[in-house]
């Protein structure tokens, strides 16, 4: 059995989302990152078949909309917490309004197949359109992402 590919520092979101559609050889990435609120560490072999487990929640900052504005600033604030308290924790003391919250598994489908093609020759950023369909499908919802609540 080969070893989960290490991951390992202390990563954003991005990786959660990047890693498993980009290193297409490797059956599993290892993800590990803390807390932004308690600094509490938290690691995850991340696979194709199935999410990982786990009941932290995932925060967007960002909608969608504003996204693009600053793409550095919006990747940043996606950050993975151990649970809806520790985020209202970062977001009192970093004075910021809640974006989006999700579940791993929500997480995991949004990341599975945002970034195919994205080595691919010819790859384009999917058109707003596509791209709200997309997150329908993966089940997120509401202005925040574009779509009916
Ligand atoms: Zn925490």
């Amino acid at each position: 059995m080969r070893r989960a590919h290490p991951v390992v520092g202390r990563l954003r979101l991005g990786l959660v989302r990047h890693a498993p559609p980009l290193l297409k050889d490797e059956p599993d990435v290892l993800v590990a990152t803390r807390c932004p609120a308690c600094d509490t560490p938290h690691a995850w072999v991340v696979g194709r078949d199935t999410p990982p487990p786990g009941d932290q929640v995932a925060h967007f900052l960002t909608p969608m909309h504003r996204a693009w504005d600053d793409v550095v600033h919006t990747c940043r604030n996606q950050r993975l917490f151990c649970s809806t308290d520790c985020v209202d924790t970062w977001l009192q003391r970093t004075g910021q309004e809640c974006g989006y919250l999700m579940d791993l598994g929500t997480l995991w489908r949004f990341a599975g197949d945002w970034y195919t093609g994205r080595l691919e020759p010819g790859y384009t950023r999917r058109d707003p359109a596509s791209a709200a369909a997309y997150f329908a499908e993966v089940g997120l919802h509401g202005s925040f992402w574009g779509l009916p609540d």
